[in-house]
Parts: structure tokens; C-alpha cells; sequence
């Protein structure tokens, strides 16, 4: 038998930040995954070739909050890395995002936006850029990723596409921290949870009877799978990955990720591990590690990456939500159990906000806690 106060599954940066902030409160938890390893989707490891390489897919830092900014902090050293991406077209490296500079280069002065309200990703795309733009740059590298027509997708998808107005070449310029742990995530949530009980290999949905939360159990596995798929199977696009390594090379390509637009290649980006090292340990690659990422729809839980951007998944997913809310005692969040995209500092800081109200409405004093632990 599992016994604790707050039994949370999953050990990735909502269940940990959780737990971390439970724990600093004196609370009784246990974390249970049923992964052999900690730390969810921000697992990374050493690879045989000296080269840290993140499990699945890279994972850039950046956060704007000075409280997330000292949160993590306690837990590791960070080192300024910013996120330099680049699109292959027609041979060229070109900025992603794409610098406002470039747009008249291509389009030139004169170029007209959609009209009206958008009702997909295409219409919103052009809405905010001229269709050369669009072609070139979006409209081939998004169907590959989705695998459907971008007029099949939800307009709120464009949101995330930003024009690149400063100089700089940096990914996410307005972010205050642009920053890695130093000895990479693994090790940072490793430090998060050390002095908690933590069960792997152990899937709550397949021995409920034997878990016991008096308090709550907190759920950040996938909520359609939490609920039997009652209402049916919510959709994820996620990457198939081929790792490469090239022992006798030196550099494949001056950039950590080069992005591929066409639809004749069926990568969507290559990813050189080395280019995300701290400058120290760079030096101790031998040759260079790759990874290849092929856009597909999976089945296992264990490759969902992407919440699928359409209607029928989105009103699919208030359904659950629904039910979830009217669960006592039973919290579901995080990436999985929202069906939401959450950047890092996005995830730790509503994990933060989930672990105040719980606290609060168990009548539990919070404190700010600073103690450093590593
Ligand atoms: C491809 C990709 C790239 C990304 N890149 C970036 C980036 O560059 N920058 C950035 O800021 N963010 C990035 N993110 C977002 C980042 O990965 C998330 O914010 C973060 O992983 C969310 O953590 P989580 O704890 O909510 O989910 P997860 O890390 O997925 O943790 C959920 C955990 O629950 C466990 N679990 C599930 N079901 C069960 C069960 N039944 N029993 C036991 N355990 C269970 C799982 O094994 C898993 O360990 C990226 C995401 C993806 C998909």
C-alpha cells in the first residue's frame, strides 16, 4: 500500500514544484511516475559521446518572473544560453522567427493582410503577414507538423507566431533569463525532490488499490486516459527521433536547430547537442551528436507531445474538464492533465499557483521559502 497526505503522480515540473512547495510546508507527499526516470518530458541525459541530449526534444529556458527566475535557482546553477533558431530555405539559413527586416526583402513595401475575422491558422497567419512570407516560411513546416491542412487548424495556433522586430537573433529576446542548469534539467529536478519519497516504474492508473491520498492525490498524467477514454481518445502530435552521431565530425551545422519548411523533406529540424553546452564541457565531444525529428501522430501516451489545435479535440477536452472539476479530492494539471502547451517557466509557475490554493484551502500558513539546496 501507498499511503500519504499527497500522493502526486508524475515526477515531471508540475508534480515536482508541487511536491517541493508541499514539503517546504512540512506536508506529507509522495511522488509516483511510471517512467524509470524522473523529471517527465525534461529528462536529458550524457550520451556515450560527451554530448548532454534532452530525451524528448530540446528544451530552451526562459522565464520573465523574478519568483520562477529565484525558484529554480535554489536547485541549480544556470549559465546564459540563448536560443538561436534558423529555417533551411531554398539552401539559406534564415532567422526563426522572422526578422521584420527580412519581410520587405521579400514581399517588399506593398502587400495586403486578410481581411475580416479569421476563422482558421491560415486566415489568422495571413491576417498579421503577407502570403509569400506565409508560403515560404509556415504553411509547409506547420502541415508536415500537424500532418492536415492549415485551414483545418485552429486559428489560436497563430498566436504563438511572432515577428522577430528587435536586431538580435535570439528566439525570445523579451525574456529577462535566458539561461540552462548547468548539469542539465534531470539533475535540477533531481535536487527539486531529494528529500521526497519517490516510487518509479509504478503507473497509478493500472494499482488505484493501492494508493492512498488522505488529502489529495494530484494527477499530471493525460486526463482521457485518467477518465477510461470515456468520452473518447484525445489527439497529440508528437516526434520521432533518430540520434546520430558522427564521431568525425566536428560541426553539422553552425546552429542548434535548423528548422525544415519544405514539405519534400520529411524532417521537421535537426537538432547539434553540442551547441547547447556550457563552453566547459563542449570541449569533451567527440565528434558530434544529431538529432533527426519526424513529425507523427502517436498512440502511446509515452510520445504524446502536442495537444492536436482543432475544434473536435478542444471541445473534446471540456468534457473531461469538466468531470476533472467536479472531482473531490483529486487535482489533474499539468501539460497532460490540462491538454495545454505550457513552456517550463509557464508549468512551474502554475504548479506554484496550484500549490498555494491546495495549501491554502487545507488551512496550511504559507511561507516564502529561499533555502538553497544546492
Ligand atoms: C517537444 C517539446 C519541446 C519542448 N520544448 C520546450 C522549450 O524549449 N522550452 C520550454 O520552456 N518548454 C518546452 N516544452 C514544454 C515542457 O516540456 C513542459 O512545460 C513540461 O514538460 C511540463 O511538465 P509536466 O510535469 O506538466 O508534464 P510531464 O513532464 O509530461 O510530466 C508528467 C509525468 O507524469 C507521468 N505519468 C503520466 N501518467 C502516469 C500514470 N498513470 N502513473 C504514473 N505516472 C504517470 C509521466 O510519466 C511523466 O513523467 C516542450 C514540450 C515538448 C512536448
Amino acid at each position: 500500500m501507498i499511503k500519504a497526505d499527497f500522493v502526486i503522480v508524475g515526477s515531471g515540473l508540475t508534480g515536482s514544484t508541487i511536491a517541493r512547495i508541499l514539503t517546504d510546508h512540512g506536508q506529507d507527499v509522495v511522488i509516483l511516475d511510471r517512467k524509470d526516470h524522473i523529471a517527465g518530458n525534461v529528462f536529458d541525459y550524457k550520451h556515450e559521446s560527451g554530448a548532454m541530449i534532452h530525451k524528448y526534444g530540446p528544451h530552451y529556458f526562459r522565464c520573465g518572473s523574478e519568483k520562477i527566475w529565484n525558484f529554480v535557482n535554489r536547485f541549480s546553477e544556470f549559465y546564459n544560453w540563448s536560443s538561436v533558431l534558423m529555417s533551411k530555405v531554398n539552401g539559406e539559413y534564415l532567422n526563426w522567427p522572422v526578422k521584420e527586416s527580412y519581410i520587405e526583402q521579400i514581399a517588399g513595401k506593398d502587400w495586403n493582410l486578410f481581411q475580416g475575422e479569421p476563422k482558421n491558422f491560415e486566415e489568422a497567419c495571413l491576417a498579421k503577414m503577407p502570403r509569400q512570407l506565409y508560403e515560404l516560411f509556415i504553411k509547409g513546416y506547420t502541415e508536415k507538423q500537424w500532418g492536415v491542412k492549415c485551414t483545418e487548424l485552429d486559428k489560436e495556433l497563430a498566436t504563438r507566431i511572432t515577428i522577430n522586430k528587435s536586431n538580435v537573433n535570439t528566439l525570445t529576446p523579451n525574456h529577462k533569463w535566458n539561461a540552462l542548469p548547468r548539469n542539465g534539467y534531470t539533475e535540477m529536478v533531481s535536487n527539486m525532490i531529494s528529500d521526497i519519497k519517490v516510487e518509479l516504474g509504478f503507473d497509478y492508473l493500472e494499482n488505484r488499490e493501492e494508493v492512498i491520498a488522505n488529502k489529495l492525490l494530484i494527477f499530471t498524467g493525460p486526463v482521457d486516459e485518467f477518465f477510461g477514454h470515456k468520452y473518447g481518445k484525445l489527439k497529440y502530435r508528437g516526434q520521432k527521433r533518430k540520434v546520430e552521431h558522427l564521431p568525425d565530425t566536428e560541426e553539422y551545422q553552425p546552429y542548434i536547430q535548423v528548422n525544415y519548411n519544405s514539405a519534400d523533406d520529411p524532417r521537421i529540424r535537426t537538432i547539434e547537442w553540442k551547441h547547447l553546452m556550457h563552453e566547459d564541457d563542449k570541449k569533451n565531444v567527440k565528434g558530434t551528436l544529431l538529432t533527426h525529428e519526424t513529425p507523427f501522430t502517436p498512440e502511446s501516451p509515452h510520445q504524446y507531445e502536442y495537444p492536436f489545435p482543432d475544434k473536435i479535440n478542444k471541445s473534446l477536452y471540456e468534457q473531461y474538464k469538466q468531470e476533472a472539476e467536479s472531482l473531490q479530492n483529486v487535482l489533474i494539471c499539468g501539460r497532460l492533465g490540462e491538454y495545454r502547451y505550457y513552456d517550463m517557466d509557464q508549468a512551474i509557475g502554475r504548479a506554484m499557483n496550484f500549490a498555494s490554493d491546495i495549501l491554502e484551502k487545507n488551512g496550511i500558513t504559507t511561507t516564502n521559502q529561499t533555502e538553497t539546496i544546492v
